[in-house]
């Protein structure tokens, strides 16, 4: 059993996570918290010049240096960007990684998406958390994952109803954040979308309700969102 405490972030492609919570995951690594991110695809379809060969190399490898620069481990899963779909070899492709990860912390896609691949990964690792931790799941002989808590990424891409619930303050990690952005071709703005506008806007905006710099939202299920309280 790991003897430090784990965040996982399990992402639909190379970079999905990276920046919709790669500040999240640094703030937890600096914390002494294992952090790591899955990629179900590398998103090796996204270049208008590259085939999607050569493009997946180039993601992996920029998904590795942002890693690296995020002190998070990357692991890579073998399914076609554009072609994922909830099927129980991807569940327990990561269900396999959280038993041996054993995380606390769980972060995903939120539910509702543009993109079909982000809402088969929410449905990817909601069953993955379930396989992963029923005992009588037989997963290689590793132990059951104990219960952890799941929430969900402000991405740009998956905003229907969209509730942000839990912020983070990132002020201080946000020069890593864009560090880690740099690492690959789309968060430099080269794919013509401007990732980094928007994900420091986005969290600006987060920040200013906080009264601080920037902050990190996440959203969790509404059965979650329970305070106690003595007197109101
Ligand atoms: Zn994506």
């Amino acid at each position: 059993m790991p003897d430090k405490p784990s965040i996982v972030a399990v992402g639909a492609h190379a970079a999905d996570m990276e920046f919709s919570a790669g500040a999240a995951l640094l703030k937890h690594a600096q914390a002494g918290w294992d952090a790591h991110v899955i990629h179900l695809t590398l998103g090796e379809k996204g270049s208008a010049t590259l085939s999607p060969e050569a493009y997946g190399a180039q993601k992996r490898a920029e998904a590795e240096a942002a890693a690296a620069v995020l002190q998070a481990t990357p692991h890579f899963l073998p399914f076609a960007d554009g072609e994922l779909f909830a099927t129980e070899d991807a569940a327990l492709a990561v269900a396999r990684i959280l038993r041996q990860v054993q995380p606390q912390v769980v972060i995903t896609h939120w539910r509702e998406s543009i993109h079909s691949d982000h809402t088969a990964a929410y449905e990817i690792a909601r069953r993955a958390m379930f396989l992963a931790g029923i005992r009588h799941f037989d997963l290689d002989g590793l132990p059951p994952m104990r219960w952890a808590r799941l929430y969900f990424a402000d991405n740009w891409e998956d905003p229907d109803h969209f509730r942000p619930y839990h912020f983070l303050d990132i002020t201080a990690v946000m020069e890593q954040w864009k560090a880690a952005f740099d690492c690959f071709a789309i968060g430099r703005g080269e794919g013509g979308f401007p990732y980094w506008d928007w994900y420091q806007a986005r969290t600006r905006l987060h920040g200013i309700a906080l009264r601080t710099g920037h902050a990190m939202a996440f959203a969790v299920d509404e059965a979650r969102m329970i305070q106690q309280r003595d007197l109101l």
